[in-house]
């Protein structure tokens, strides 16, 4: 897919489980305007909180196998258990209205992404360490005993991919991050202006 010029950027935050990616993304919404947030789907419960629609499009496995079939996901991939994929339509039709597009979404799916939209920012938000990593996971109270150990099994394999990404940015502090992201965002729309 070729991204005209006119239109937005498509950016695709990773990080593992626990890192504070779902913050990170509320507080750069917060601060730019013209981005705009991927609703994923998934074949997760809701936690408490979550809505439809907002956090999540929550789907059983079955329809989200037909959204596989039908083409209708731009990426999806199977974390701990779960079906989680990106609807394409929003995505294409947003980066076209000019608006930039978020995705946050684990690794396996941001590969897929690369591969089909390689002029993509990929962002990889990474923990100070994996003992704080593993503090956060718990501190957030809403996983089992079992996910949490499994998140931190992903984790590992996620951090050894931090490779592929063409930004690392360390969330220690959560406004220093988002500034560093921002700086990023607005740096990567000087660079589209030239081309
Ligand atoms: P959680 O269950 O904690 O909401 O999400 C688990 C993992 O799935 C997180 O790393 C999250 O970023 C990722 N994720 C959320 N939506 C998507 C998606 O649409 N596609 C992929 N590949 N991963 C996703």
């Amino acid at each position: 897919m070729k991204m005209e010029n006119d239109s937005g950027l498509l950016l695709v935050l990773s990080g593992p489980s626990g890192v504070g990616k779902g913050t990170i993304c509320k507080a750069l919404r917060e601060r730019m305007t013209n981005l705009v947030y991927s609703v994923s789907a998934t074949t997760r419960a809701p936690r408490a909180g979550e809505i439809e629609g907002v956090n999540y499009f929550f789907k059983s496995r079955a329809e989200f196998e037909r959204m596989i079939a039908e083409n209708e996901l731009l990426e999806w991939a199977e974390y701990v258990g779960n079906y989680y994929g990106t609807p394409r339509r929003f995505v294409e039709e947003t980066l076209a209205s000019g608006r930039d597009v978020i995705l946050e979404i684990e690794v396996q799916g941001a590969l897929q992404v690369k591969e089909k939209f390689p002029e993509g920012i990929f962002l990889f938000l990474a923990p100070p360490d994996l003992a704080e990593l593993q503090n956060r996971i718990v501190g957030r109270g809403t996983e089992s005993e079992e996910s949490i150990r499994n998140r931190m099994e992903v984790a590992k394999a996620e951090i050894e991919l931090m490779d592929k990404y063409d930004y690392v940015v360390v969330n220690d502090v959560v406004d220093c991050a988002c500034e560093k992201i921002e700086a990023i965002i607005m740096a990567e729309h000087l660079r589209k202006e030239r081309q």
